[in-house]
């Protein structure tokens, strides 16, 4: 079984948690794009985590974890996250982790090249993570990467990096910045590397082998559909594939088709940073929600914008995600409310538009809103669907048949257990 657990909105909707409940009936779990702006939250028995760059099947023993070719390595911030991992209890080793040797290193000088171009931009600011994810996809469709397969040649790799440099610190100079030394980046490159090097391989050949074996692998998505660098909101977009379709390349196994496709998304909406962004609230009521929900960032704690459960966009998500079923997340989050608002549609230029427009359109559109009657329960302890109360399995149903597409699992909570199988 090939699945691929991907987000339906803007990221945020919990996909790492549903990941760490699914990778049970996994042997193999792939983070198959993005790099460490990715925050993606666990609960369990072993403790709260926050992942940036593992997968979030690292807590389960019997699971291979991947991190694919299609992802970007900042190999310092990796070294920290496994020893912290690590000191934790949980069990990294060579047979649980494997790095694809085509996956791209984050250097220090895309975190840079981030953040000067971020505050180069000021009020017209992406909203950038300032982690370097950009300007890394960047370098390497210029065909200026080096890959952590580059580290097992050190010698090839000093000479590679001259190359990058001399070019690289054009692009610094024009920000009035220093150059950057070749003997600093060889050191860092070396420094951490180094712990790295047992992890690396050729993952494509390791996952062959898992498909001819039968082995049950799931692809883990970093943010959701609509950051999607072709499909999302551009420019606010991340760079790089968000998409199920992507994920089988980014992982290492381009030639297999997926068997299931499981969307995540929120029972209301989040976003973080800048763009488009329609059935946001405002005032008393956003800080209500982000307050109930927990709204900040996990990779940078920033506030996190929110708003209603936003229809138009999440048919699109699905659509382009090609979702089989779904899980909704954070419903218990909603039970403050005596009316939850839903935006069934968008106004553009005075006219209804049901479907989610792209580009100008987009940035014009306001929201329709309708009111759901609210069920001011507490549902976090409900493990059936029988045990919710009637409004909430009216919003469900309601949002199901909205989207076209089948709710699996209801969300409520952030522990492992806190779920309910709806099918
Ligand atoms: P991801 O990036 O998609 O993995 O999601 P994040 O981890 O960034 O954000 C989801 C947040 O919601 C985390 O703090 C989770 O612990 C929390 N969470 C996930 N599912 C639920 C849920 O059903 N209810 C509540 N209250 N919190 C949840
Ligand atoms: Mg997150």
């Amino acid at each position: 079984m090939l699945t691929a657990l991907v987000g339906i909105n803007w990221g945020d909707e919990g996909k790492g948690r549903m990941t760490d409940l699914l990778s049970a009936e996994y042997d193999v779990i792939c983070r198959y794009q993005g790099g460490n702006n990715a925050g993606h939250t666990v609960v369990n028995d072993k403790g709260k985590f926050i992942l940036n760059l593992l997968p979030s099947g690292v807590f389960r023993d019997n699971v291979v974890n991947v991190m694919g070719n299609g992802m970007v390595i900042d190999i310092e911030h990796l070294c920290g996250e496994i020893a912290a991992l690590k000191e934790k209890g949980v069990r990294i080793t060579p047979d649980t982790l494997k790095i694809s040797d085509k996956a791209f290193i984050c250097m220090p000088y895309h975190k840079q090249q981030d953040i000067l171009e971020e505050e180069r931009l000021a009020d017209k600011k992406y909203g950038s993570t300032r982690r370097g994810i950009a300007p890394v996809y960047g370098d390497k469709y210029m065909k200026k990467g080096i890959r952590m397969g580059d580290l097992l040649f050190p010698d090839t790799l000093e000479n590679k990096l001259a190359d990058i440099l001399e070019w690289k610190n054009i692009t610094l100079r024009g920000y009035g910045q220093g150059e950057v030394s070749l003997e600093a980046m060889t050191q860092w490159l070396m420094e951490f590397g180094k712990p790295l090097l047992g992890y690396i391989t050729d993952t494509m050949g390791y996952l062959l082998d898992a498909v001819d074996q039968n082995k049950n692998i799931l692809f883990e998505a970093q943010l959701g559909a609509l950051r999607d660098i072709d499909y999302g909101i551009y420019p606010y977009t991340t760079s790089s594939q968000t998409l199920a379709a992507y994920a089988p390349i980014g992982a290492g196994i381009p030639g297999v088709k997926l068997d299931r496709v499981v969307g995540v998304m929120k029972a209301y909406s989040s976003c973080v940073g800048e763009g488009p962004f329609t059935a946001e609230l405002f005032g008393e009521e956003a800080a209500m929600l982000r307050e109930a929900g927990g709204e900040y960032g996990a990779a940078t704690g920033r506030p996190r914008r929110v708003g209603g459960f936003d229809i138009p966009a999440s048919v699109y998500g699905v659509r382009v995600q090609g979702a089989d079923s779904l899980a909704l997340t954070k419903l218990d989050v909603l039970s403050y409310l005596d009316r939850i608002p839903v935006c069934v549609a968008y106004e553009i230029d005075g006219v209804r538009c049901e479907h989610f427009p792209t580009g100008d359109r987009l940035a014009r559109a306001k929201p329709v809103f309708e009111y759901l009657e609210g069920f001011k329960t507490d549902i976090s302890k409900c493990r059936n669907a029988e045990e919710l109360p009637e409004p909430a399995l009216r919003y469900i149903r309601f949002i199901e048949e909205a989207v076209g597409c089948p709710i699996e699992y209801v969300s409520v909570g952030a522990g492992r257990d806190d779920y309910i199988k709806m099918r």
